[in-house]
């Protein structure tokens, strides 16, 4: 099964992409984690990355297509993954179908070359700016949590591995906007790409969390 998670950023993607991955067995696979880890470590490419992230831009599409096309390329993906935050251009998007065929000819038969579903979560533009506000991230696990829909227990620490929460500098409200703009510009065409496809499915992402998971697992297995 391989899925790839569109929607607005704060739209829920994380959030359902996990518990996806833990019905399903098969990896999460978030952009924006493999980044925050980066500048967390301090690499060259985590410098880089952090300069547009830091502004509410995308990381040009060379330092992130060969980075998560090879990920996809790892063992533990054989069965699937649910891809999160990427691809978020469409230069990304015909970047993973290449690799997609290109994999085939190593292909078992009966597995397909091809993404399975593009799970779009809608949601608009008013509700984000306050999910991002209440939004607190864990940059040990990338666990993510909400002050009001989904608080940790631990309160400021991770449930999941005991790291301070943190507010993340690009979900505060300036950027937000700037992140949305982008997302319209550049990666809501995705949508029309994946519904010529065939393989786009929406779902209604305002609903509690819950009932937003519900709607994609019946889509999966329908
Ligand atoms: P969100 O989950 O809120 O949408 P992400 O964690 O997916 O945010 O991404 C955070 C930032 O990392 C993005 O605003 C962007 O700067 C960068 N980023 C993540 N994935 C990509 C990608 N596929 N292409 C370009 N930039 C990316
Ligand atoms: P994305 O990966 O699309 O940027 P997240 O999954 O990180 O989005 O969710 C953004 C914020 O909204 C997080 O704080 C998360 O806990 C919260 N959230 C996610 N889904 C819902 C929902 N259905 N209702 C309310 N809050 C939600
Ligand atoms: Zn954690």
């Amino acid at each position: 099964m391989k899925i790839v998670m569109l929607g607005a950023p704060g739209a829920g993607k994380g959030t359902q992409a996990k518990m996806i991955a833990a019905k399903y067995q098969v990896p999460h696979i978030s952009s924006g984690d493999i980044f925050r880890t980066n500048i967390k470590n301090g690499t060259e490419l985590g410098k880089k990355a952090k300069e547009y992230i830091d502004q509410g831009l995308l990381v040009p599409d060379e330092l992130t297509v060969d980075l998560v096309i090879d990920r996809v390329s790892w063992d533990d993906c054989k069965n699937g993954y649910i891809l999160d935050g990427f691809p978020r251009t469409i230069p990304q998007a015909e970047a993973l179908d290449a690799a997609l065929k290109k994999s085939a000819s190593g292909l078992e038969n009966g597995t397909k070359a091809t993404l399975d579903f593009a799970i779009n979560v809608d949601v608009p533009d008013e509700n984000i700016v306050t999910r991002m506000s209440g939004r607190r991230a864990c940059l040990g696990c990338g666990a993510t949590y909400h002050i009001i829909y989904n608080p940790s227990k631990k309160g400021d620490i991770c449930e999941v591995c005991g790291e301070s929460l943190v507010l993340r500098d690009d979900d505060k409200p300036e950027t937000v906007q700037k992140r949305l703009s982008v997302y319209h510009d550049q990666t809501q065409p995705l949508i029309d790409y994946y519904t010529s496809q065939g393989i786009l499915k929406t779902v209604d992402g305002t609903q509690d969390m819950n009932d937003v998971f519900a709607a994609i697992v019946k889509i999966l297995e329908a």
